[in-house]
């Protein structure tokens, strides 16, 4: 019945994500740039993601912004920005540190400290998180969930990356899933393969893929009856961050192809199709799914492994 509207091709479910952080954030770097050294590096996230605003308003397109605590703290006007252009502020979590490496209470003080400040800043409630590097396993969804968060996109269904995280009961057919009651799992997108994907989502395989590949990739996902999940970072469209040393040449690669090309690209991209925050997605989705749950049950999904207590 509801599947009506979702199984048509939907041009208008796709959602646009901004991770907020710094070039220095990121895991490839770790080895050369130790938490220690944060303070020392250049900041230059401020200015990137501003630009991304005005790419994003060029087009009235709308993202969710997962912002890592850490900058918010540094950068309280870009989060206020960032809310005022009516954009969803979202977390990030505080130190960028994987989930799975993380002892569960840690976690919970990360994604807490995370959230307060965020909600402080905006005045409004922090409904999404996403996991630094997609390292979102099991045993963190009661904890997001006790936190306040509604909704987690942080799961790649996919083989190809070596950190990526795990869920249960999720696959590259079903984008959407309640994986607990009022709590939601918006996977960044693949192209399927089988119950696994190749990553479609964003990030350096955005910059890898020939642009018109890349965009045939989307439509082909929305068309399928898909929603379409997309992330950037800010450090992505700025080709003058510094170069580091002591990095090995694969994380080098992963971290620095295309970077000259990535705003041009973006820009395209983002007035290529329609883009809305993930929130809204996910309740366009609850919307049009209100059995959701028992179809999930229907497939044979073990309620365990979705969360259906
Ligand atoms: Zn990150």
């Amino acid at each position: 019945m509801a599947d009506a509207a979702w199984d048509r091709p939907n041009i208008d479910m796709a959602a646009m994500s901004i991770d907020v952080e710094d070039w220095f954030h990121v895991e490839n770097l770790k080895s050369a740039i130790p938490r220690a050294e944060w303070d020392r590096c250049e900041l230059r996230v401020e200015r990137n993601t501003m630009r991304i605003l005005e790419i994003l308003d060029g087009c009235r397109a709308r993202a969710t912004f997962f912002v890592l605590g850490w900058v918010g703290e540094r950068c309280p006007n870009l989060v206020r920005n960032i809310a005022a252009a009516g954009h969803e502020v979202a977390s990030h979590g505080y130190g960028h540190e994987l989930v799975y490496s993380l002892r569960p209470g840690a976690f919970r003080d990360d994604i807490l400290r995370s959230k307060h400040h965020l909600e402080d800043l905006t005045g409004k409630p922090v409904r999404g998180y996403r996991a630094p590097c997609f390292s979102i396993t099991d045993w963190a969804v009661p904890i997001l969930q006790d936190a306040g968060f509604k909704y987690d996109s942080s799961f790649v269904p996919t083989v190809a990356h070596d950190r990526y995280g795990r869920l249960n009961g999720m696959d590259a057919g079903r984008p959407i899933v309640r994986l607990r009651d009022d709590f939601y799992e918006a996977g960044v997108s693949c192209m399927r393969m089988g119950r696994h994907g190749i990553p479609w989502g964003g990030g350096g395989y955005f910059r890898l893929v020939p642009y018109r590949v890349w965009c045939w990739g989307v439509r082909a996902i929305l068309r399928s009856g898909s929603p379409y999940v997309f992330y950037l970072h800010p450090w992505e469209i700025d080709p003058g961050q510094p170069h580091v040393d002591g990095v090995d040449a694969v994380a080098r690669f992963r971290h620095r192809v295309n970077l000259e090309r990535c705003e041009e690209r973006f820009a395209s991209l983002v007035a290529a199709f329609e883009w809305r925050p993930l929130g809204e997605l996910i309740d366009r989705w609850k919307a049009s799914h209100p059995g959701a749950e028992a179809t999930m049950l229907d497939r044979g999904m073990p309620a365990a492994s979705v969360g259906v207590h």
